[in-house]
């Protein structure tokens, strides 16, 4: 980065981030590094972004426009500079100024930290949504959590994942904006006095301040700019002076500490509830101070409280942000003067709620002890709302006593416990899943007696990933492909991909396609070499699954079949098999002992494999480290086949498959979550489906499913079950795999077993398909060209029409 041009040829764009540079950098051109660059870039960007940003909002103001807000305990940003960039369409004018300053872009884009304030799809749909919502021209803030250590950076050691802290801050953040003046008083503990006809006045034990730290969310276009807007905590008493001048530093700076503890880390799991108090926390901390501000920003510009449903929608993603719903109670019933039913009706007309799973174990309930203790004024709240629901419930006809404690807010089985789902159902005018089996379920499992209730209250808005980030900026190969093609409108509408259909029959146009393919998976290529030393073959199927690792997404029913292929090549090297690199990427939860042997399992079975020379480099596997939202734009330009194969009926929706078969992967999936849409949209014979529906898993279930009857009648299964089992792949450590396989043998909840010869039928179709260059080029093309309906743009337009009124 040094090759400067003559000064004469800087363009006023280059004069101005050099003037960042020196000015707000402190840095001349000789001396700086690339962090430095990369921040004077981020800063001269921000300068041009900051006035339409004033712009949106005070015309946002003027109009007395409703606002939606977006309630997230994580927001899996990734890298933001070539978003942005991108959708100020300034990316062009800001390589070529930087040209001048003989800096490269796109390396300043690679040294930009990945943003990971989330586990996986839950943080990344509210991602995607925030851009959605920019593009569609909805005024909305999201609310998160600006946590200093997000996600863990994963390393992989002799095959064990081992979990560091992401430093993402470590050079600063030159995207957001500190707003010490939007800051909030967060209580915890103490006590409540007076009664519920009186003044009731909480007074927290503790307390922290809670300060917005503001970052611009840049819409297609750049028509409009909206803010995400994440908390930090600040003590409120950071240093008490009597306590260090005693000497006693630790107490001195107690309140500090305690402070920092809240916005530390994310907690590193996606899919069980954290029983820890710091989560509950967390999780009112950032509720409480996004609610306040919501309150504020009504009173100041609308005067007065009762309006608040008409001016602001407040979605609630997952139930973690839950405590929403007693926290406005509160603050309209104790600050505002407004009775227990009014301020219920109130409540209840803003906000609603998106749910996300359906796992009994990951439906969030807190011990009421400890709910109690630490918000004591909420509990008396929730007991108010319970009161009432049941109150209103035991009028109507048929409701029996095993309803209403389905219906209950407290769990009164054992250990009494707060229901978070319960509460935030029973608070919202409008309760969503994210795909239409999960929704369907939704009403059938988990909600059947709060359905019942309330049955206009569920509806479905099937998830979406936008465009921008997931097919114009991770496939520009592609995407100037397209544009030639039918030209730009599928810029501004994803639905305006049909238009590519017709050139599925046309030779030339998808050999230009597979060329671009071909293309990008030589880049993943090169830089899986770079990265990790592996060497693969852009000419194999690239055969990809990354995404959390779950027992439920069944990576191991893919490492099991992989096995299996490796036995039938060694015992058939006479017959045509194709190519296939396997690659599997994925972070497990620190305290998941199984998901943790997965990935020691994909490591051994990888170097095994690798280092056989006797199948002749037709079968390479790879476990690449560190999944995050930048490696993900690395590796989804370059799969040829999405591995979708979760249990049916496990995967909510699922939206790593919706970038997949955007970028012209076939899929290899159950019908799960938002697979059974693309399905739909793509066409069955453009998809490769296998495996139990989710009714015959729940059948299997309820009786009868004998895993080790179905492993011993299958060869091929029980042979690469016994493999793995005897220590073939783990010679160092015979038993290592032992009690897993002996998981499958006995219970086999997730129906690995089960589906597992559906599964290795459906992989020696994908073969055939893979031979008939043809077929398998028209299907990617008719993948790419029907996947449109899954822009976050539709899905954006349904919730704004149907659920928040502002469409
Ligand atoms: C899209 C995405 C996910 C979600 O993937 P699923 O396959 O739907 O589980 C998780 N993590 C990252 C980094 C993603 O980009």
């Amino acid at each position: 980065m040094n090759a400067q041009t003559d000064v004469r040829e800087r363009s006023p764009l280059a004069l101005a981030i050099l003037d960042t540079l020196v000015h707000r950098i402190g840095k001349d051109e000789q001396a700086a590094r690339p962090h430095d660059w990369l921040a004077a870039t981020i800063f001269t960007v921000r300068n041009e972004i900051i006035e339409r940003w004033m712009e949106t909002t005070k015309a946002t103001h003027a109009a007395g426009a409703k606002r939606v807000y977006y309630l997230s305990l994580e927001f899996l940003i990734g890298r933001l500079l070539r978003d942005t960039l991108a959708n100020w369409e300034k990316r062009e004018a800001i390589a070529e100024a930087l040209g001048q300053l003989g800096v490269s872009l796109p390396e300043l884009e690679e040294i930009e930290p990945d943003a990971a304030l989330g586990n996986g799809g839950l943080g990344r749909l509210a991602a995607c949504f925030m851009e959605s919502l920019a593009t569609l021209d909805v005024p909305a803030y999201g609310y998160g959590i600006r946590y200093v250590n997000g996600m863990f950076r994963q390393r992989i050691d002799d095959g064990w994942q081992t979990e560091l802290p992401e430093t993402w801050l470590a050079h600063g953040n030159p995207w957001e904006f500190e707003r010490r003046e939007s800051a909030y008083f967060v209580g915890f503990g103490g006590e409540v006095t007076g009664n519920e006809q009186g003044h009731v006045h909480w007074k927290p034990a503790e307390a922290v301040e809670a300060t917005a730290v503001d970052t611009p969310v840049v819409g297609w276009r750049g028509k409009r700019v909206n803010t995400l807007r994440l908390w930090t905590a600040i003590s409120l008493d950071p240093l008490k002076l009597d306590a260090f001048n005693r000497g006693d530093f630790q107490a001195a700076l107690a309140d500090q500490l305690r402070a920092e503890t809240l916005v530390r880390v994310l907690y590193p799991n996606d899919s069980t509830a954290a029983g820890q108090e710091l989560r509950l926390r967390q999780e009112y901390f950032f509720s409480s101070a996004s609610i306040q501000d919501i309150v504020r920003r009504h009173v100041q510009y609308f005067g007065d409280i009762r309006t608040l449903p008409d001016k602001a929608a407040i979605q609630l993603n997952d139930t973690h942000p839950a405590v929403s719903v007693a926290e406005l109670m509160r603050l309209l019933i104790d600050h505002h003067d407004l009775g227990f039913d009014e301020a219920w009706g109130i409540t209840q007309r803003t906000f609603g709620y998106t749910n996300h799973t359906l796992l009994p174990e990951a439906l969030e309930s807190w011990p009421l002890p400890l709910f109690e203790r630490l918000l004591p004024r909420h509990m008396q709240l929730v007991y108010a709302i319970n009161a009432k629901l049941l109150r209103d419930l035991r009028r109507q006809p048929g409701v029996d006593d095993r309803a209403i404690a389905a219906v209950s807010l407290i769990d009164e089985g054992g250990e009494r416990r707060v229901r978070m789902a319960n509460l935030a159902f029973a608070g919202s005018h409008s309760v969503n899943g994210v795909a239409a089996l999960h929704t369907q379920l939704m009403k059938s499992t988990v909600f059947a007696d709060l359905h019942r209730v309330f049955p206009d209250r569920i509806n479905n808005k099937t998830n979406g990933i936008t465009p921008r980030r997931w097919l114009q900026e991770c496939n520009p190969g592609l995407t100037a492909l397209i544009r030639e093609a039918i030209g730009d409108a599928f810029l501004d509408g994803a639905d305006a991909l049909t238009a590519l259909a017709p050139f599925a029959q046309d030779a030339a146009f998808t050999e230009r396609f597979a060329a671009i393919k071909r293309s990008n998976k030589v880049a993943l290529a090169e830089h899986l070499k770079e990265a990790m030393g592996l060497r693969i073959d852009p000419d194999a199927l690239f055969d990809v699954q990354i995404k959390r690792i779950h027992e439920y997404k069944r990576q191991l029913l893919n490492i099991i079949e992989t096995v299996a292929l490796y036995d039938q090549i060694r015992s058939h090297p006479e017959r045509e098999w194709t190519p296939r690199v396997k690659l599997f990427a994925g972070k497990a939860a620190s305290s998941y002992h199984n998901a943790r042997l997965i990935i020691k399992l994909a490591n051994d079975v990888a170097r095994r494999i690798n280092s056989d020379p006797s199948i002749g480099g037709l079968l390479k596997v790879a476990f690449v480290p560190n999944y995050n939202v930048s490696l993900a734009e690395k590796m989804v330009p370059a799969a040829d086949l999405s591995e979708q194969i979760s249990t049916a009926g496990m995967e909510a929706s699922g939206t790593g498959n919706m970038k997949f078969a955007l970028n012209g992967a076939l899929t290899i999936g159950t019908l799960d979550g938002a697979n059974i849409e693309i399905k739909d949209h793509v066409g069955d014979e453009n998809i490769v489906i296998f495996g139990l529906t989710a009714d015959e898993v729940a059948a299997k279930r309820a009786g009868g499913y004998d895993p080790r009857a179905v492993i011993e009648g299958s060869a091929e299964l029980s042979q690469a079950v016994n493999a793995i089992a005897s220590g073939v792949f783990s010679p160092d450590d015979p038993a290592r795999y032992r009690g897993l396989m002996a998981g499958l043998y006995d219970h086999d909840w997730f129906m690995v077993a089960a589906d597992f010869d559906s599964y290795a039928a459906a992989q020696r179709d994908v073969d055939a398909r893979w031979s008939d260059t043809a077929g398998w080029r028209r299907a990617t093309v008719l993948n790419v060209a029907n996947m449109g309906w899954f822009s976050s743009d539709r899905t954006i337009a349904e919730y704004a029409r149907e659920i928040w009124g502002v469409m």
